[in-house]
């Protein structure tokens, strides 16, 4: 479906980003797989692909960094011409109540999966306007849809990707590029993996379909929306999320 794309994947060496990663240079796309710190891993992933007959490299970048950001996407547009697709995937976690969270975990939060997805949007935008077409796929969260105790930094994170979206899809949308969102619910990552057993059954309950959602799930709802059968769809918030954020 994704045949001589070129797709960019922020934080790609782990978890949701790497199935990503995989699933769409299985479906054809020449992948850049960003990391911020795991090269080991971002290599790996890279050989996965290779191995499986697709093509990819890995490229680091810390995506909070605007000017890194703009350095980072400068080469790949010099190196491939063009980039049709943007996952902005690249997330953290710093968990707290909010009577305890410090100033530092908010703003790592913030700074990360928000302004990190907008940096990217920025230095990406203007190669797929001269295009006059792209695709861009945030990563937010049902709890930016929701809301979680404990989360708040990560909650208005992931409800401003959710804006961001909406906003850059009316800017973009005259001249062919789509932006949306997706919303994972509870998924099996390391980012899932650290929780207790009785949180983990407690979340579990709440799910509809009773039972967390896996790194393929999500990657075939970004396949789905990074190709030419989600022309007509932008500004949209996909839940995969097991029935979770109704
Ligand atoms: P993960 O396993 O912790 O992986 C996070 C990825 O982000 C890693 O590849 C990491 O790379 C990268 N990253 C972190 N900070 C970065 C930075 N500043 N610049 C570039 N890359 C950076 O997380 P995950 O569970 O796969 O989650 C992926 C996304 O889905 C996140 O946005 C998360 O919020 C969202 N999500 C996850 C769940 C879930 O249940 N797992 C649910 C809803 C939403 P390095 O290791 O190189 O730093």
């Amino acid at each position: 479906m994704l045949e001589g794309k070129i797709a960019v994947v922020t934080g790609a060496s782990r978890g949701i980003g790497r199935q990503i990663a995989v699933t769409m240079a299985k479906e054809g796309a020449y992948v850049i797989v960003n990391y911020n710190g795991s090269a080991a891993k971002a290599e790996e992933v890279v050989k996965e692909i290779e191995a499986a007959g697709g093509q990819a490299e890995a490229v680091q970048c810390n995506v909070s960094d605007y000017g890194a950001a703009e350095e980072f996407l400068k080469n790949v547009i010099a190196k491939h011409k063009r980039i049709d697709i943007l996952v902005n995937n690249a997330g953290i976690t710093r968990d707290n109540l909010l009577m305890k969270m410090s100033e530092e975990e908010f703003d790592a939060v913030i700074d990360t999966n928000l302004k990190g997805a907008f940096n990217c949007i920025k230095h990406v935008s203007r190669q797929m306007l001269k295009q006059k077409s792209g695709r861009i796929i945030n990563i937010s969260s049902v709890s930016g849809v929701m809301g979680n105790a404990g989360q708040a930094n990560y909650c208005a994170s992931k409800a401003g990707m959710i804006g961001l979206t909406k906003s850059v899809a009316r800017e973009l949308g005259s001249r062919g590029i789509t932006v949306n969102a997706i919303a994972p619910g509870f998924i099996d990552t390391e980012m899932t993996a650290v929780l207790p057993d009785d949180v983990k059954k407690a979340m579990g309950d709440q799910i509809p379909l009773k039972k967390f959602g896996t790194t393929q799930d999500i990657a075939d709802a970004a396949v789905f929306l990074a190709s030419d059968r989600a022309k007509y769809i932008t500004g949209q918030v996909l839940c995969v999320d097991g029935g979770m954020a109704m």
